[in-house]
């Protein structure tokens, strides 16, 4: 296969001398210190990571912000879930195991159909009692409130919904400190920009920021500029693109 990969700060200046993290080649590198959620990848059966999932990996890892660019297909989900669930447990749990202190995780998709897809991926990786729920227009509003309340890390939710039941101040983001903003530009095609923008004003500044998108538009652009901090960028394409 004719990749192109290019790995960069995305607003850096162009004379930066800054080394790029090390693309891991092998899950094992990845993720050898928690061999827990290794056995989880084992059982997906998957041979070696997606290039955008070697790139990306050890720049979220690493705590830092990052843009995954790559068309539909090629990992991205992974590629910002698995670096998520080990954010998580290593957050603290003022209220105990069982009871952790609010979501820590929040993924914002475009469409339900996207948000269910991203949570049944959740659900394959039993690592460390992470829960996750999925909050989308046009189901049960107040079961939604109801698990929140009861203990969850992980809230995948489209925009609108979600603004919905946070400014009616049912649901608390307030201890996200793991964003995703996954497919960007489908969601500005879409008309969520008010909406994404209004649910920022909750999540806490000092968070780390993921996003992925399949193309580069200056919304995109905008959006990376005004909400992510210094991001590395990964941009995976074909050459015969
Ligand atoms: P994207 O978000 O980029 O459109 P997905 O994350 O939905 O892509 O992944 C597309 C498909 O590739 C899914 O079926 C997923 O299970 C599979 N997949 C993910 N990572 C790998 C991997 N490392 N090797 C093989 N298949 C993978
Ligand atoms: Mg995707």
């Amino acid at each position: 296969e004719n990749k192109n990969i290019v790995v960069g700060r995305t607003f850096a200046d162009k004379d930066s001398k800054e080394e790029m993290p090390k693309p891991t080649t092998k899950f094992e590198h990845a993720f050898e210190k928690f061999p827990d959620l290794l056995a989880e990848i084992k059982k997906a059966g998957f041979e070696k990571p997606s290039p955008i999932q070697s790139q990306m990996w050890p720049i979220l890892l690493a705590g830092e912000d990052c843009i995954g660019i790559a068309q539909t297909g090629t990992g991205k989900t992974l590629a910002f879930l698995l670096p998520a669930l080990i954010h998580t447990d290593g957050q603290p749990h003022p209220r105990g195991i069982k009871a952790r202190g609010g979501p820590n995780v929040l993924v914002l998709a475009p469409t339900r159909e996207l948000a269910i897809q991203i949570e049944k991926e959740v659900g394959k990786y039993q690592f460390r009692g992470i829960r996750a729920i999925c909050i989308y227009g046009g189901n049960d509003r107040n079961k939604q409130i109801e698990v929140v309340e009861s203990g969850v890390e992980i809230i995948i939710a489209t925009p609108g919904r979600l603004n919905d039941l946070v400014a009616d101040g049912h649901i608390k983001i307030d201890s996200v400190t793991y964003l995703i903003l996954d497919e960007a530009d489908r969601m500005l095609d879409m008309g969520f920009e008010p909406q994404i923008r209004k649910l920022l004003l909750d999540i806490r500044e000092d968070r780390q920021t993921v996003m992925t998108s399949a193309t580069w538009p200056s919304g995109v652009r905008r959006l990376a500029a005004s909400y992510m901090k210094n991001p590395f960028q990964v941009f995976v394409g074909s050459l015969d693109l």
